[in-house]
């Protein structure tokens, strides 16, 4: 029996997460296994109702969870970075889930916004999820003298900074400071080269900004470099501008990418349009060794919010997801397999795909498809 905890959150959340957890059921009934689940109401209508975005004791129970299923975070009535920074990012760091894995695929059926038939695009990105520009240093200072003394915590390490800038000649000025440790470096180099090992795929692209970003992204390289030799695959190094430019002439051309934070979040928003939409764009963070968390790559969207119109695509591959994660492979395949046959079929097709097919119908098809094969 494993232990899962599921925070619908807001928005088109519940909805997807409904239909997520209905084709869960099915794929548990069909391989005979067996999860235990627990809703935590963590979102919008919690902090309006309590002030809590995030408590101390829910981390605690979620802790004692093998999986963590999420829908969505954010909501218009609320101020926004309160609950995306409060919870979704407090949970990512908390269970230090270094890995943002989002695999990029047109499935059959589904319209692409590239020219061209039969477009075979398929490739995996893994994101550093902890690091980079986001780890939230910065400051804005005034004409003169000043200080800023910053610091970052994280699981594994601190490291604090005393900026002092002398400002001439200008009335303001902001910085942000990007981090990367060889060691975050190497985790995510080590997840992707044996990612890729494991899969069969014989070539890692590495992203970055190297010729610019010399020092962050030195580091980087040599990470690739080592990983590269120490698994036995072999590594291409490509600036961040080409990988945007390739993704759109020649997608079919990448397996596996291996990215940064900030340039990752920017990358699978546009692997994102090319599998169809946000709709249908699955990712997990992932800690290999602790407590992983999949949702769907879309937001909360509330201008579809309760209309029965939501995708649920994203949702349920990021289930599929978590079963590989969870090391119920045949079950991920499972799900995977049903979601592309229905389609394939090009009867079922929400309104973002140009469809009429309702958020409940789209999951009655995934799970007949699964309970068929
Ligand atoms: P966030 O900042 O919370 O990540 P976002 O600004 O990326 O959110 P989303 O909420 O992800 O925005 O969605 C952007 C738009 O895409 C929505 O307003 C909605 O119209 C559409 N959209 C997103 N997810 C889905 C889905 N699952 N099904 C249908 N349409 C969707």
């Amino acid at each position: 029996m494993q232990k899962i905890g599921v925070i619908p959150g807001d928005g088109i959340g519940p909805e997807v997460i409904k239909e997520a957890r209905r084709v869960l059921d099915a794929v548990a009934e069909k391989r005979n296994l067996s999860f235990e689940y627990e809703e935590f109401p963590i979102g919008a209508n919690h902090y309006l109702d309590t002030g809590e975005v995030l408590a101390d004791e829910t981390i605690q129970r979620l802790s004692r969870k093998d999986s963590i299923l999420l829908g969505a975070m954010g909501d218009p009535r609320v101020k926004p970075g309160i609950l995306e920074k409060g919870a979704l990012l407090r949970l990512r760091f908390h269970f230090d889930q270094y890995i943002n894995l989002r695999p990029v695929k047109l499935y059959e059926g589904v319209p692409c916004p590239l020219a061209g038939e039969g477009r075979r695009i398929d490739m995996m990105f893994v994101r550093e999820n902890t690091e980079d520009f986001y780890v939230g240093l910065g400051s804005r200072v005034k004409k003169g003298l000043s200080m800023s003394s910053l610091s970052l915590i994280r699981k594994t390490y601190e490291a604090k900074f005393d900026v002092g800038v002398d400002l001439t000649d200008e009335d303001e000025l902001a910085f942000q400071i990007g981090v990367i440790t060889k060691h975050g470096a190497k985790r995510v180099m080590d997840y992707a080269f044996q990612l890729a090992k494991k899969n069969g795929i014989d070539l890692v692209t590495a992203v970055d900004k190297a010729n610019v970003l010399t020092e962050m992204y030195g580091i980087w390289r040599e990470a690739a470099e080592e990983a590269s030799t120490k698994y036995g695959v072999a590594k291409e190094f490509q600036y961040v501008d080409a990988v945007a430019l390739h993704m759109v002439r020649n997608p079919e051309r990448f397996k596996l990418l291996v990215t940064p934070n900030l340039f990752g979040d920017i990358l699978t928003d546009l692997g994102a349009a090319l599998q169809g939409g946000l709709g249908l764009a699955p990712s997990g963070n992932i800690n290999p060794a602790g407590i992983s968390m999949f949702e769907p790559v879309h937001g909360s969207a509330p201008d579809i919010a309760g209309r029965g119109m939501a995708n649920p695509v994203g949702a349920v591959l990021s289930a599929s997801l978590m079963m590989e994660t969870l090391g119920h492979e045949e079950a991920a395949a499972d799900i995977e397999r049903a979601v592309k046959d229905t389609l394939k079929s090009g009867r079922f097709r929400t309104p973002d795909m140009g469809g009429k097919t309702s958020t409940h119908a789209m999951g009655d098809a995934i799970v007949e498809k699964l309970k068929r094969k």
